[in-house]
C-alpha cells in the first residue's frame, strides 16, 4: 500500500465516515471500481455510467460468470423473503428428505450453524412484515427501473410483460397460493386467480391434473443472460470500462480509506469508491478487509431442454415442487432447488433429475424432450432474508451490494440505481436502512427492533 503518492486521501464532499456529505452534496467521487459483473454489478455500472460517472467494472471471469448466468429470469416483484413464520419446522422436515426442494447435506460447519441460528430467529411474524415492507418498496421501484431501461435503451425485445404464473396441482397448494396472492394484494401488487379451466384455455400445455393458478400480472420474465449482456453493452455505450478475467486480489487502503485494488495480474487500479457486487464471494472478501457479511451459498440448478409440444408461453412456477419453467427463445429452462452445501459447483444428478420429474407432472410432452445443457449457481443468501446494500463499516469509500438470494434478477437493476444514488447524491431515493451492512456482528442490529440510524463508527 505504501508509495501510492498519486492517491489523495481527503476527498471533498465526503464526511469522516466515507459517505458523501449530505451537508454539501458536493460529491467528488471521480472513479468507481465495481467488482462483480453479475446482474447487481452490471446494473450499478450502468446507472453510474449513465449519469456520466467514470466507472470500471471488473470480473474474475466473464460477464455473468456467477449465479446471474442461469436464473429463471422471473421478475418477481413484491415477493416475500425466504425466512417466514412456520418455515423452521418445514425446513427441518426437508432436511431429512433428499428429494425436497431444500437440501442440506450433513456436514459440520460452524458458520453454517450460526447462519441457521440467525435464520431461525428471522422466522417471526414481526420480522416477516419488516422484510416484506422493504422488499415491496424495492419491488415497486424495480418495476420502474426495468420499464425505464427498456424504453431508454430500446431493449424491449428481450422483455415479456405478460406476468408469470404459479401453478397448483393440489387443493392444499392452491389454498396456500391464495394466501400468497392476498399478501401481494395487500401490498398493492396485481394478482389474478385462475381456475383449472381458465388456465387450460390460456395455456393448453398444462396437464389435466392442474387445479388452478395465480397470475402475477404486473411482473414479467426474460432470458436473464441476454438481458445482462445487453445491459452491459449499454453501460459500455454510456462510458463504463468493462474488464473480464480480472480478479481483484487485494483492496488497497490508506488511512482507513479505500484507494484502489490490486488485480491477479499484479496491476493496480486507483479509484476513490469500490462497489463490492461479488455475490457469494463477498463474505470472504469482506472478512479480509475487516467487516462481516455472513451469507451461505444457496445452490440452485437449471436444466435446459428442447421445446416440448405444446409448449407454455409464459414463465411459471410449479408450486408444490418449487420448480420454475421459463420459455426461452429456442429451449425451455427448468430451474430450482436450494442446496446449502458450501461454495462449490458440484452438481448432484438426482437434483437435476428432480427438475425434469417435476415438469413431467405438470406439463405435456416433457418425456419427448432432450437435455440441451445443465448448470448450477450459488445464490448469495443472508440469514435474515434481506439484501445487503450500503456503505461498509469502518472502511471509507467501500459500498456493498449483494445478498439478494432468490430475488437478485428482480432486484439487480433497482439495487444498481440505489448504488449510484448513494455514491453520486449522498443518499438513496428510498429508505434502505433495513439492508445496511453494519447490521451483522456481535450486537444485534437487524430486524424490526434495530436502531433506524446506524451508530457512527470510526469511519462509517
Ligand atoms: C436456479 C436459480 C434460479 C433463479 N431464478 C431467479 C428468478 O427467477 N428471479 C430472480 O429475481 N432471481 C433468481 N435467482 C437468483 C439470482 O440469480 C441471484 O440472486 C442474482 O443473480 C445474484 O446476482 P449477483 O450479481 O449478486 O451475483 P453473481 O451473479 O454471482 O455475481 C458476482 C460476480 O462477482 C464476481 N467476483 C467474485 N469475486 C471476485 C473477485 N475477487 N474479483 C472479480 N470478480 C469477482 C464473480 O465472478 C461473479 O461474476 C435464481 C437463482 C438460481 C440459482
Amino acid at each position: 500500500m505504501q508509495g501510492e503518492a498519486t492517491i489523495t486521501t481527503h476527498l471533498s464532499g465526503y464526511n469522516a465516515h466515507g459517505r458523501p456529505d449530505p451537508e454539501t452534496k458536493q460529491v467528488s467521487s471521480s472513479h468507481t471500481i465495481v467488482v462483480g459483473a453479475g446482474i447487481v454489478g452490471v446494473s450499478a455500472a450502468y446507472y453510474l455510467a449513465k449519469r456520466g460517472h467514470r466507472v470500471t467494472l471488473i470480473d474474475k471471469g466473464d460477464l455473468a460468470s456467477g449465479v446471474s448466468f442461469g436464473s429463471a429470469g422471473i421478475i418477481a416483484i413484491g415477493h416475500p423473503p425466504l425466512p417466514r413464520p412456520g418455515l423452521v419446522k418445514q425446513v427441518l422436515k426437508w432436511m431429512l428428505d433428499g428429494g425436497s426442494p431444500l437440501y442440506v447435506p450433513p456436514r459440520f460447519d460452524l458458520a453454517m450453524a450460526r447462519w441457521f441460528w440467525e435464520f431461525r430467529r428471522a422466522c417471526t411474524e414481526a420480522h416477516f412484515q419488516y422484510s416484506m415492507d422493504m422488499l415491496a418498496r424495492l419491488g415497486r421501484e424495480a418495476k420502474v427501473c426495468f420499464e425505464q431501461i427498456m424504453s431508454d435503451e430500446a431493449m424491449s425485445s428481450v422483455y415479456h410483460r405478460d406476468g408469470w404464473l404459479e401453478i397448483f396441482r393440489t387443493e392444499e397448494g392452491l389454498a396456500e397460493g391464495l394466501r400468497h396472492a392476498e399478501l401481494l394484494e395487500r401490498y398493492e401488487f396485481d394478482v389474478e386467480i385462475l381456475d383449472g379451466n381458465e388456465l387450460h384455455r390460456r395455456q393448453p400445455a398444462f396437464k389435466d391434473g392442474v387445479v388452478g393458478a395465480v397470475m402475477f400480472s404486473d411482473s414479467s420474465f426474460m432470458d436473464p443472460h441476454q438481458f445482462l449482456i445487453a445491459l452491459a453493452k449499454r453501460a459500455e455505450a454510456h462510458g463504463a470500462v468493462i474488464r473480464t478475467n480480472a480478479e481483484m486480489m487485494e483492496v488497497l487502503v490508506r488511512e482507513g480509506r479505500f484507494v484502489g485494488v490490486r488485480l491477479l495480474s499484479g496491476q493496480r487500479l486507483e479509484a476513490d469508491t469500490l462497489v463490492l457486487a461479488t455475490g457469494i464471494w463477498t463474505t470472504a472478501l469482506a472478512r479480509k478487509i475487516g467487516f462481516m457479511v455472513p451469507m451461505q451459498a444457496g445452490k440452485g440448478y437449471h436444466r435446459n431442454i428442447t421445446l416440448p409440444k405444446p409448449c407454455l408461453t409464459i414463465a411459471s412456477v410449479l408450486a408444490e415442487t418449487h420448480v420454475a419453467v421459463t420459455p426461452l427463445p429456442d429451449m425451455l429452462r427448468l430451474s430450482g432447488t436450494v442446496e446449502f452445501s458450501g461454495i462449490n459447483h458440484h452438481m448432484v444428478q438426482k437434483r437435476l433429475d428432480m427438475l425434469t420429474a417435476a415438469a413431467r407432472h405438470y406439463l405435456q410432452g416433457i418425456g419427448e424432450t432432450q437435455t440441451v445443457s445443465e448448470w448450477c449457481g450459488l445464490r448469495p443468501c443472508t440469514a435474515d432474508g434481506l439484501p445487503v446494500v450500503g456503505w461498509a463499516p469502518r472502511l471509507a469509500g467501500v459500498f456493498v451490494a449483494t445478498g439478494h438470494a432468490r430475488l437478485g434478477f428482480t432486484l439487480g437493476p433497482v439495487t444498481g440505481k440505489l448504488v449510484s444514488e448513494c455514491i453520486l447524491d449522498g443518499e438513496p431515493s428510498i429508505d434502505i436502512t433495513p439492508m445496511r451492512v453494519d447490521r451483522f456482528g456481535s450486537r444485534r442490529r437487524w430486524g424490526p427492533t434495530a436502531p433506524r440510524v446506524p451508530a457512527p463508527s470510526a469511519a462509517g
